[in-house]
């Protein structure tokens, strides 16, 4: 191919296109209907919903959207300006009180997506010159957060404290630190080994931010998040979290120190020139907030459908990768076949969706599948005999 010719681009892009499709790493796009229940409409088939992050069921609470439609009713449909400018509707306030005092935390913000919040935190906090130790399997946005603060991003292997203190050695003692860790790995369903974490922090004095996105609603007493789960949250410096997993809607939040908060607000980019959440989702984030502190049966529906869940499918044999959570992997290796296994199961009524690389290691494809506090336990008996049924005929189990 020529390069300088107009068309040159977009050849170069329909080939990577057709080579993502050659090594089955093509995405595609597809509807699906009443998303918020256990059951889904996919292609106009039925399915059972072990694929969403609608941990406690609270998507379709209908307390969520009576909240939503108030403030549309009372604010509008959109927040008109960033929050610095005149977007600051009064639903923040109420929202951002709700959470600090769930979190006991100094202080707190609510933010866009927990996408838009990580990389806004990570770059705000670290610069060209500082460091950045981040899991090897931590989120997409914090690689990218990472990438973004021009810091230099050292990714530890994944849970290996000893790696990451080698690492944290031959950094220069004058350089700012910031070690990053998921709570709970996404692809994996293990969790961050948090007490080595902190000493590490407070040895080394680095600043340690974790992302609860998949632990907030449903480790804690009051589904505070897992360092509350573990009482370490006040030797952690910036918690943050999402209110579009567990609790039901869309957003994030970072709690912290006063001063770590107000360092945010004057610095964090994603946060000063983007336009505030409209004042539905506010509402939502502070009836979710005020929701799972109380109402703690969730929370105990969900842990005895994950250990029912992990446990039969382990007894099957499939390797579902040292998952301790409600996030069940069932790794099978190769694309090809992932995708098959996960239509086969697709055909069985189970929307089973393939996760290949780059979001998992190459040859570590997987089934990732997330059980919810609004399945039955009839409706995971019934799963599991498929998945055993479809995993035998396929050679993934013997
Ligand atoms: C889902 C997720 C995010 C992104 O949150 P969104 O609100 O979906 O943008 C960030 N971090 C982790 C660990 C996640 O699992």
């Amino acid at each position: 191919m020529k390069k300088g010719k107009h068309l040159y681009w977009g050849e170069e892009i329909k080939a990577e296109l057709a080579h993502l499709e050659d090594i089955s790493q093509k995405r595609h796009l597809f509807t699906t209907e009443s998303a918020d229940q256990p059951w889904l409409l996919i292609n106009g088939r039925k399915m059972l919903n072990l694929a969403s992050n609608n941990y406690l069921g609270l998507s379709g609470d209908e307390r969520l959207k009576e909240a939503m439609i108030e403030a549309v009713n009372t604010y509008g449909a959109g927040a008109t300006a960033s929050r610095l400018i005149v977007g600051n509707h009064p639903l923040y306030e109420k929202a951002e009180t709700a959470l600090v005092n769930w979190k006991k935390a100094e202080a707190g913000l609510i933010l866009g997506s927990g996408y838009t919040a990580n990389i806004g935190i990570i770059s705000a906090l670290v610069h060209r010159d500082d460091y950045i130790f981040s899991d090897k399997f931590n989120h997409a946005s914090i690689v990218d957060g990472a990438v973004l603060s021009r810091a230099k991003h050292q990714r530890y292997r994944h849970n290996d404290l000893n790696h990451l203190e080698a690492l944290l050695k031959k950094a220069p003692i004058e350089q700012r630190k910031l070690i990053v860790t998921d709570t709970i790995f996404s692809m994996d369903g293990d969790f961050a080994h948090l007490e080595g974490l902190v000493l590490l922090k407070e040895h080394y004095n680095a600043i340690l931010i974790i992302d609860e996105a998949h632990a907030s609603g449903i480790y804690g007493e009051k589904g505070e998040g897992y360092a509350h789960h573990l009482k370490l949250e006040d030797k952690v410096d910036i918690q943050m979290g999402t209110f579009s997993k567990a609790l039901g809607s869309f957003g994030a939040y970072v709690v912290g120190k006063k001063w770590v908060i107000d360092y945010l607000t004057n610095r964090m980019r994603g946060f000063i020139y983007s336009t505030a959440l409209p004042p539905a989702v506010v509402a939502a984030a502070e009836t979710a907030i005020e929701i799972v502190q109380y109402e703690a049966e969730r929370r105990t529906l969900l842990q005895k459908h994950a250990e029912y869940f992990r446990g039969a499918l382990a007894d099957f044999g499939f390797n579902i990768n040292g998952s301790q959570s409600h996030i069940v992997p069932i790794v099978i290796g190769e694309n090809e076949i992932t995708i098959k296994v996960a239509d086969r199961l697709q055909k069985e009524g189970i929307a089973a969706i393939p996760v290949r690389p780059p979001t998992v290691p190459e040859n570590e494809a997987r089934i990732r599948f997330t059980v919810t506090a609004a399945h039955t336990k009839q409706e995971l008996e019934w799963a599991v005999e498929k998945i055993a049924l479809v995993g035998k005929e396929m050679g993934v189990i013997i």
